[in-house]
């Protein structure tokens, strides 16, 4: 606390991001990461765009752009590109959610999203997931402002169809609807696809888990055009450049590479399904993922417990002190390897 901050510092409940450990030999299976290094050509295109370094990057990533347009069949002006979907997600607060009628998410969702709320004074009402941890569209049957859901849902990994999120957008027709489809690439169907048929709809996708490249810091949004540019006017009220000119060469490089692409994301589903397998023989309940983690709980033990024992072994997983998901631990997909590790000492914890 200090004289010197403006009021609006002292009410806010910044987000905590989860461990980033100095030490070497960790198993490191708490903020779904990618265990695997991006495509080699990402790595050459950064090398190819550092003679460019003197220069301000293009402040409209347009080749970026392009290129997403390209992968998702639609224009470049109906994207929006930002500095990791967070920046992405911010400026959506901003510019698209703060309305009189509150703003709609999971009452277990990204814990991102009560804290733009208090950045921008968004008023939020939590609409709780249902005793198997889904979320019902029909509870979204009421008074709002705008919804916003992840698909799949983070920490649950539980993924909504895409007729659910269509019956979402047409039961809020004059209400915007955002997806956050950061892990929609590990076995959810993704909502792009609506875009061209629901005015109501933005989608948010990043760079950082299916690509592998949560350092470099890219996401966008897709959506109409009205939407995108809300987007650029608070943007360009507020940092003309957010990508740097090697995340707009890595990210063009990662969003062509669909052979990288198609090779990781199976590997990492293949890993999530025997981890599944392995984890419930040892007496865990694991709630159906489409992400890039699991979300699951001992029958026998607390999750507070056993997230400090295994980190106490040198694993480090997720575990939120939160009423109803207290006893779960969120668990990343790592390589065979890694996993491999976290079931033998759990092995020896249980
Ligand atoms: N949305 C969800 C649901 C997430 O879990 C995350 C990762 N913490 C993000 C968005 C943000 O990811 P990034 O800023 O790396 O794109």
């Amino acid at each position: 606390m200090s004289r010197f901050w403006s009021s609006v510092v002292h009410n806010l409940s910044p987000y905590v991001p989860g461990e980033q450990p100095k030490q070497h030999g960790i198993v490191k299976l708490n903020t779904n990461e990618n265990p695997y290094d991006p495509s080699p050509r990402v790595l050459a295109a950064i090398a190819a765009a550092t003679d460019r370094l003197r220069l301000y990057p293009d402040p409209h990533a347009t080749v970026l752009r392009e290129a997403i347009a390209a992968r998702y069949d639609i224009t470049p002006d109906e994207v929006f590109v930002g500095n990791g979907s967070d920046e992405v997600l911010a400026h959506t607060f901003q510019a698209l959610l703060k309305h009189d009628a509150p703003l709609l998410f999971p009452d277990i969702t990204y814990s991102f999203y009560p804290v733009y709320s208090g950045l921008y004074g968004v008023n939020y009402e939590e609409v709780p997931l249902d005793d198997g941890m889904r979320v019902q569209i029909a509870d979204y049957r009421r008074p709002c402002g705008a919804i916003i859901v992840p698909n799949p849902n983070a920490p649950t990994g539980i993924a909504l169809s895409r007729d659910a999120i269509e019956t979402l957008l047409t039961d809020h027709p004059d209400q915007l609807v955002v997806i956050d489809e950061a892990y929609v690439d590990f076995g959810a169907a993704s909502a792009v696809s609506l875009v061209a048929r629901h005015d109501n709809l933005l989608v948010i996708q990043t760079l950082s888990k299916s690509r592998a490249l949560a350092g470099l810091r890219v996401g966008f949004a897709i959506g109409q055009r009205p939407l995108i540019e809300a987007l650029e006017r608070v943007k360009d009220s507020f940092n003309s450049y957010p990508l740097g000119c090697l995340a707009i060469a890595g990210a063009v490089a990662a969003i062509k590479d669909d052979e990288w692409f198609t090779a990781a994301r199976q590997r990492i589903i293949a890993t999530r399904e025997s981890l599944i397998r392995d984890l419930f023989e040892l007496g865990f309940e694991v709630l159906p993922s489409a992400a890039n983690f699991v979300f699951a709980r001992h029958r026998a033990q607390s999750g507070a417990q056993l997230a400090a024992r295994l980190r106490e072994g040198g694993v480090l997983v997720r575990h939120f002190k939160k009423p109803r998901i207290e006893d779960f631990l969120r668990i990343t997909v790592g390589t065979e390897e890694q996993c491999g590790r976290l079931i033998a000492l759990l092995r020896g914890l249980i």
